[in-house]
């Protein structure tokens, strides 16, 4: 199972300008440098279609990506913006955070929420603020733990195993570089969907 085609359909902050809901999407939201374009590249089979950056913090735009499978079946990648999911920012109601909440709470097709954390620092309360605030709107999530390759692969799976049992949701080790979890990341994201 792949993913043969992406195409950019938008990159916007405005909740008129997302494209209409007609195919099921999974969403990837972690902080500036976790990896997050790395792994959409490494997922899509691109190397420049997320952006690599090294400034942290540039993006308050909501991506939509259409990817089209082997199956010919197509869904939309989106890539949410860096932040904006902190207690401290949805009180103060900043229009990119409210954008992002909006989104999240309303969207019909949203089947998945991929929360990256890297496999180094686990999650921070940022994350695990996120995380109550998905169990809010009732929208399901997925933790993916980047750059893998980064612990010794004997330690890898106390490392996954522990960060599952903290968080109370699954988890799938990832890396972008050695594409190490990335199958089992789409296979995942396809059961998801129900395709
Ligand atoms: P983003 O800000 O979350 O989109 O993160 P990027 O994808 O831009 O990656 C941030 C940095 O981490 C870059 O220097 C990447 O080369 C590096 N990186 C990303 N994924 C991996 C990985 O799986 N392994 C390693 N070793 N480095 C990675």
């Amino acid at each position: 199972m792949r993913i043969v085609e992406t195409s950019l359909i938008s990159s916007t902050g405005n909740l008129e300008k997302i494209p209409e809901p007609s195919f099921p999407e999974i969403a990837f939201a972690g902080r500036s440098n976790v990896g997050k374009s790395s792994l959409l590249n490494a997922l899509s089979n691109r190397k420049g279609l997320f952006k690599v950056s090294s400034t942290p913090g540039r993006t308050r735009t909501i991506v939509h990506v259409k990817a089209r499978l082997d199956s010919d079946a197509e869904i939309y990648l989106v890539d949410l913006p860096g932040y904006g999911y902190a207690k401290v920012s949805r009180d103060a109601k900043e229009s990119w955070a409210k954008f992002m909440h909006e989104y999240l709470k309303d969207r019909p097709t949203l089947h998945l929420v991929v929360i990256l954390v890297d496999i180094r620092r686990g999650p921070q309360t940022e994350e695990i603020d996120f995380i109550e605030f998905l169990e809010e709107v009732e929208v399901p999530a997925l933790i993916v733990a980047t750059k893998l390759d980064k612990i010794a692969n004997s330690k890898q799976k106390s490392v996954l195993d522990k960060l599952q049992k903290d968080t109370g949701i699954n988890v799938i080790g990832t890396s972008a570089t050695s594409k190490k979890g990335i199958e089992q990341l789409l296979k995942t994201i396809v059961h998801h969907c129900h395709l």
